[in-house]
């Protein structure tokens, strides 16, 4: 037992105390984004009042000042990843953007036709559609990590896939649709073993615990600000450098340049060549904010909190006659998917909004895996360190409404 001080906790995000429907909002979807806390919310007003100024292009006071303060984000985030140069921490403007990124530059210079690309059964569609749009401009193959019935990866299936044509393996290290939590570490070792770099998607797993980039050893590792607390419309892009100095720039324009002449152009140094364009300094900084409001929690407390929460709210659903719960591997984040016997997981989730509970319905952008387990969408409820077991007791009571109205 930890003693995290939920409600003072709780205070710190304005959200939380409101009601929805004459109804006490409680927030169970921390999947798809979380909530931000004061200081994050004060760090960009702060900026858009008294500081805002483009960026790495002026001489004047207001610009060098943040300049100087973007890239203390970047060290920031570098020491928070615990990666070797804060060169390898690119500013995007999340997950998706990351991913987009790596796919069309890796692509371009390593993938050639014939070549092969692994990924899981469990991806988000941003970690699927960009690879298959590679292989579909370079002529290169899709293979799929297939998973058993609790949603585990299997990886002697994944040492099969595994050939001399395969030139990068992309996975997430938290299934954002199950909460299973991947052997990631297994997977690169094994890759590594054959040369083959290993992009982890780390969008749902970076809010849950602490990530080390040189323990991990992963080659690219990307993440979004709205999902560890910080601000919509950034993210991070962490590429070992030797692979980052090797691929070409993916968005051109301002900023990435060295020198432009109508005849040729030549690049900037990292991180600047992946960062094209007026980057998103007001997310950057306020993302270290966020960073700052959960190291001050601590991630360690933060993962046991959570994990209690799981294992209370396991057993109470569990308790629910006709309810399923899809991924059900013993390592799992605060997210339990489920299904109820003969009802809609969109006519349940509706019914659960009006008693003021916020859950994710659908397929969560992972239709591969739901077709997988045969279904077409589950219920998601995603926690967070600032939910309660007693918001927990109120699913419950709700999903016992539901089933009774649809019986
Ligand atoms: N990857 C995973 C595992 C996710 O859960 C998500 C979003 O839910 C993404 C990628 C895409 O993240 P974003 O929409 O922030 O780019």
């Amino acid at each position: 037992m930890i003693s995290l001080d939920i409600q003072k906790i709780r205070n710190d995000f304005p959200i939380l105390n409101q009601q929805v429907y004459n109804k006490p909002l409680i927030y169970f979807d921390n999947g798809a984004t979380t909530q931000k806390p004061q200081v994050v919310i004060d760090e960009e007003l702060k900026i858009y009042s008294h500081e805002n100024s483009n960026i790495h292009r002026g001489v004047h006071y207001l610009s060098e000042q943040l300049t100087q303060r973007y890239e203390d984000a970047r060290k920031t985030v570098r020491k928070f990843i615990n990666a070797k140069h804060d060169h390898e921490v690119i500013f995007t403007s999340g997950t998706t953007e990351s991913i987009n990124t790596i796919a069309f530059s890796f692509g371009e210079k390593y993938i050639s036709e014939g070549d092969e690309i692994i990924i899981s059964t469990v991806e988000h569609h941003a970690n699927i559609v960009p690879w298959q749009m590679l292989c579909e401009r370079k002529k290169a193959i899709l293979k799929v990590i297939p998973i058993n019935d609790k949603g585990e990866l299997l990886l002697d299936e994944y040492q099969k896939l595994i050939s001399p044509k395969t030139k990068i393996v992309a996975v997430n290290q938290v299934s954002n649709a199950l909460g299973t939590v991947n052997n990631v570490k297994k997977l690169i070792d094994i890759a590594h073993q054959q040369n083959i770099p290993v992009l982890i998607d780390g969008a749902q797993s970076i809010q849950h615990g602490n990530i080390d980039m040189q323990e991990l050893d992963c080659d690219f590792f990307v993440f979004s600000g709205h999902k560890i607390y910080g601000p919509n419309g950034i993210g991070v892009l962490y590429g070992k450098e030797k692979l980052l100095n090797e691929m070409p720039p993916f968005m051109t324009g301002g900023e990435m340049i060295k020198k432009v002449t109508f005849e040729k152009t030549t690049f900037n140094e990292l991180p600047f060549k992946f960062e094209a364009g007026t980057p998103n300094y007001v997310g950057a900084i306020g993302l270290v904010a966020a960073i700052n409001y959960i190291q001050n929690i601590g991630l360690g407390n933060i993962a046991t909190y959570e994990k209690e929460l799981l294992d209370y709210a396991t057993k109470k659903l569990e308790s629910i006659d006709g309810l399923k719960i899809i991924g059900t591997s013993q390592k799992k984040v605060s997210v339990i998917s489920f299904v109820l016997d003969n009802i809609h997981h969109y006519d349940a989730g509706m019914v659960i909004d009006k008693m003021g509970i916020a859950v994710r319905t659908g397929h969560h952008c992972a239709e591969p895996l739901m077709n997988r387990f045969s279904i077409e969408g589950t219920i998601r409820a995603s926690f967070s360190f600032y939910n309660t077991k007693e918001e927990i007791d109120k699913l419950h009571e709700a999903l016992l409404t539901v089933k009774q109205m649809f019986s």
